[in-house]
């Protein structure tokens, strides 16, 4: 805490005019007032004026401005009213602590509707006296430096919400640059800790990739214009969480160099010297074209003036430099308030109308309307997020939980299809890897698209979701094709004839389809039948009783390639329905299974744990329930998928196909779906009795060292 005469001494210090007796006698009112109240910090209450009123002497304000500070929660919250201080103090400083007091009672966050009006009155109360609102910036500053104390999380809220809104970019209105930062930077903090501790991870993850860049380029800077005979300052400082936050949002600004963070700031000494060290800057290094700002010959209407450039650094790095000399850097931190505070109250006519009022009103009257100034300033939330990286520094937020693979399809599709491995922070990771905040993530590609079916079981983006969906769903369509071509061909043999595309495209207006392709795919499908097409090939040339062998040569085959699922031994089928294990989990003997109705493909077989079965949930008269048969012991091999994790050492695929020989299972297909260099993840279809029978296999190679995970493939 600020002690009385370190308060007197500040003042004191940029004013020795400043009344020592009304500060001292405003310290003790105060003291007196708020008596034993206490902050939700803990600290007595009269802490807070104290420090309102230190954040004000940084601004160098008139001893009135601090004599208010110290009194401006008195009328509202203690016993002490507005005419004891008009005895006390006098009438300015009555005045001010009332205009304080109002502004404090307009609630801002109300409903929509009353907004704007309410910020009308706002404007209106804080009007009459400038002053009034610098008490009110440095009391909202103080109130949010000690946030985190309140309790009551919605009002924290609310606060946080209030400060971003409206008192930031006033403060930005009036040019207090540092409060400003400041306000935006503890309202972040409470209104989306997620984004900024992304913009932190990122930062640190900057600081450690960039190494010494940012020194090195101020070395090269000072030593470059100091060369040409210029005194000057240069200094770097990173910008604001909010402000870097900011950027990305609404820019889709990449940064990815320490560099492109740093402000680099070259303090001269008259604005002549700012034009010859932007001169000497541009001639050192090429200038980044369209980035060239001069706020000196036209300052911002906050009174801002600088001159901004971009250029090609000293370490081959696009780098921001602003040209100034130290009063207009004064200015740019403080405002308004760095050249207008004390010394008006000598130089005003008649001490109580000051310039900077004056400027303030223009500014708020050549603003848009306050319904337009408030939405400005909304900020848009992202509360279920997560904010990641790309190599290159570029924002790609996902929802909670998401994983690399919806990272490379949020990237691209092509991205997407292709992903076969993943960096999070330069380590190799597993696809399925659900991403933090901060996160950069670098995507593996392979030349060709790969998307695998069990990405749908992490995926937590739809765009990710349905990328793989299409990619299966013509993937699948080509195999159909190609089965429905092979049944197409056998059919024709069996007529005796050559297989000819014509003869089928002549028959397709009898088939009702429209292409050759179509009628494959129906056929691979089992909505066609081979004796259907041979009769819309051959029309002439029906004989009785091959369609029933036909027909029960093929039911059944609808879009299973697998031997044996002509005989399923399955209970619970209408006599006649076509049916096919489902390729999404491979159902085996000895598994629970549920069968599902589709017009034209018959019953497709699940295990009850499928994780397709989810999208029938809606539709349970197309449900059957089924049962194994019992199986003979000399009856055929069913294909158990496994999904499989396993290390990319020497040796450690041909280890599993030995596993899986031993225990007497025969793999009959094996896909590699991903990898990298430090995994593999693959697919292995194995014949095998049944589900036990799988299950030990299983059990099998989850004992293996090289192997890390062992799934049946569901879904
Ligand atoms: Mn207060």
């Amino acid at each position: 805490m600020i002690r009385q005469y370190e308060l007197v001494e500040r003042v004191k210090a940029y004013d020795p005019t400043a009344d020592e007796g009304a500060l001292n006698r405003a310290y003790v009112f105060s003291l007196k007032a708020h008596g034993a109240q206490i902050r939700a910090s803990g600290d007595p209450y009269f802490s807070h004026p104290l420090e309102v009123a230190g954040i004000l002497t940084a601004l160098k304000l008139d001893c009135d401005t601090i004599v208010t500070a110290l009194l401006h929660d008195t009328v509202e919250d203690t016993l002490a009213s507005l005419d004891e201080i008009e005895n006390h103090f006098g009438s300015p400083v009555a005045r001010l602590v009332d205009g304080v007091t109002k502004l404090s009672q307009i609630e801002l966050q109300s409903d929509h509707t009353k907004q704007a009006e309410n910020f009308r009155k706002f404007v209106l109360a804080m009007s009459k006296d400038i002053r009034v609102l610098l008490v009110k910036l440095a009391d909202r500053l103080h109130n949010m430096r000690t946030l985190l104390f309140i309790e009551n999380a919605d009002k924290r809220r609310r606060i946080a919400h209030e400060t971003m809104d409206i008192y930031a970019p006033l403060a930005e209105r009036i040019g207090l640059q540092t409060i400003k930062d400041e306000l935006e930077d503890l309202a972040f903090a409470e209104i989306n800790p997620d984004a900024r501790n992304s913009v932190l991870t990122r930062l640190d993850f900057l600081r450690n990739e960039s190494g010494d860049i940012v020194p090195r380029i101020l070395t090269a800077l000072r030593e470059m214009l100091t060369g040409h005979r210029l005194r000057v300052d240069v200094e770097g400082r990173e910008k604001r969480l909010y402000s870097i936050w900011r950027k990305m949002e609404t820019k889709n600004i990449a940064f990815e160099q320490l560099s492109d963070i740093v402000a680099f700031r070259v303090i001269v000494e008259s604005p002549e010297d700012c034009y010859r060290a932007l001169g000497h800057v541009h001639r050192s290094y090429p200038m980044v074209p369209g980035r060239f700002k001069d706020f000196i010959s036209t300052p911002k209407p906050n009174g801002y003036r600088s001159l901004h450039t971009s250029v090609m650094g000293p370490e081959r790095q696009r780098i921001e430099i602003q040209i100034r000399t130290r009063e207009m850097h004064e200015e740019a931190e403080l405002g308004v308030a760095a050249h207008w505070a004390f010394k008006q109250v000598e130089a005003g006519s008649d001490g109580k109308q000051y310039r900077w009022l004056r400027e303030l009103l223009d500014i708020l009257d050549t603003a848009a309307g306050p319904e337009e100034f408030l939405e400005h300033t909304k900020l848009e939330m992202f509360r279920d997020q997560v904010f990641c990286f790309t190599p290159h520094g570029d924002l790609i937020n996902l929802p909670r939980g998401a994983t690399t693979v919806d990272f490379a399809y949020a990237v691209h599709s092509d991205v997407g299809d292709t992903c076969v491995g993943a960096k999070i922070n330069g380590r190799m990771v597993p696809l399925r890897t659900r991403l933090s905040n901060g996160d950069q993530v670098e995507i593996i590609r392979s030349t060709v698209p790969a998307p695998s079916p069990t990405w749908e079981g992490f995926l937590a983006t739809g765009k990710a979701r349905a990328s793989v969906r299409r990619f299966i769903r013509s993937k699948q369509r080509k195999e159909y094709a190609a089965l429905g071509r092979s049944i197409a061909e056998k059919a024709f043999r069996e007529e005796n004839e050559t297989f000819a595309l014509p003869v089928i495209e002549q028959a397709l207006p009898r088939l009702k389809l429209k292409t050759v392709e179509e009628t494959f795919v129906a056929l691979g499908q089992g909505n066609l039948t081979s004796q259907e097409l041979s009769d819309a090939c051959f029309p002439t040339r029906r004989r009785p009783g091959v369609a029933s062998r036909a027909l029960s040569l093929m039911r059944g085959r609808s879009g299973a390639t697998k031997a044996g699922d002509a005989a399923i031994p399955i209970r619970g089928l209408m006599p006649g329905m076509a049916v096919h294990l489902a390729d999404c989990c491979s159902p085996l003997p000895g598994d629970r299974i549920v069968g599902i109705v589709a017009t034209g493909i018959g019953v497709t077989v699940h295990t009850i744990d499928c994780d397709t079965l989810v999208s029938f949930g809606d539709t349970p008269e197309r449900w059957l329930d089924l049962s194994w048969d019992k199986v003979d012991s000399d009856s055929p091999m069913h294909v158990g998928r496994l999904s499989l994790i396993v290390a990319n050492e020497t040796g450690s695929l041909a280890e599993l196909a030995t596993a899986i020989a031993k225990c007497k299972g025969n793999i009959t297909n094996f896909k590699i779906t991903s990898r990298s260099a430090d995994f593999f993840e693959l697919l292995v279809d194995v014949e095998v009795e049944d589900a036990r029978h799988l299950t030990d296999i299983m059990a099998t190679l989850r004992a293996l060292p090289c192997v890390s995970n062992v799934d049946r493939a569901r879904g």
